[in-house]
């Protein structure tokens, strides 16, 4: 078994276990791969084992990546931050985006995505901590978001991301994923037919898995530690 499948499997197990010890059926969790900075070849290990579904946060990156792994049926997920005028590689190249935060971004997504794919299926990503450095629409403008988002044709309003803020505090970051939460429930009352609460990563998975998410985009404890690209190796990237 290679590092990344022992790893993946890893990964479902602790899922599982997680799940069984809160309640949940570990079927109504989906594993996400964030797959950012890892070559090709390690996608395609991942995807031997059985994984299907991939995030990517960089464009230029990710349409490097994807000609080596074209004979996939890859379910792509962009998860990084969104300038407007990427949206179109984004919306032909992606089955899901769990970064939109704007509704100029969900405008131009909307009509960059062609109408002989499926629509594309979409998150809100929500700045829960508070930081101004943080993508995501702040929590009081969700609902103008969300009503905005779910009128616009070639798309489908899955639910609702965040990125919590980096800390060792567990009681804080549960405190975000419970907000993110909260703000799901009530859009869900509010009549949005969401099935997706896509929060936790390789640290805080077991939190997020508490406090209700149905999508965990994990990284690092697949993929081992990350060796960032510099920008110049994703230009010689993109080049080939
Ligand atoms: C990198 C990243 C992840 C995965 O993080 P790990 O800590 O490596 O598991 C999840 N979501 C987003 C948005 C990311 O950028």
């Amino acid at each position: 078994m290679t590092t990344v499948a022992s790893n993946l499997q890893n990964v479902k197990d602790r899922i599982v276990r997680v799940a069984q010890s809160i309640g949940r059926q570990p079927n109504e969790i989906t594993l996400l791969a964030a797959s950012k900075t890892n070559p090709a070849d390690a996608l395609r290990e991942a995807w031997v084992a059985g994984q299907t579904i991939f995030g990517e946060n960089y464009l230029q990156e990710a349409l490097a990546k994807m000609p080596a792994l074209a004979d996939l049926p890859i379910e792509w997920h962009f998860i990084g931050p969104i300038q407007s005028n990427k949206t179109r590689r984004i919306a032909e190249n992606f089955a899901w985006v769990h970064s939109v935060d704007r509704a100029k971004v969900a405008d131009r997504l909307s009509k960059d995505r062609s109408e002989s794919l499926p629509p594309l299926q979409v998150c809100l990503q929500v700045n829960v901590s508070g930081e101004d450095s943080k993508s995501g629409v702040e929590p009081e403008e969700l609902a103008a978001l969300a009503a905005h988002v779910v009128n616009l044709p070639h798309r489908r309003l899955r639910g609702l991301m965040a990125v919590p803020e980096l800390t060792t505090a567990t009681a804080l970051q549960r405190s975000q994923f419970h907000l993110l939460r909260e703000l799901y429930e009530q859009l869900k009352r509010d009549g949005y037919e969401l099935d997706t609460l896509s929060m936790g990563m390789s640290e805080d998975m077991d939190i997020a898995l508490a406090e209700g998410a149905t999508m965990v985009r994990v990284g690092t404890a697949i993929f081992g530690p990350r060796r960032y690209l510099i920008p110049e190796e994703i230009a010689a990237l993109a080049a080939r």
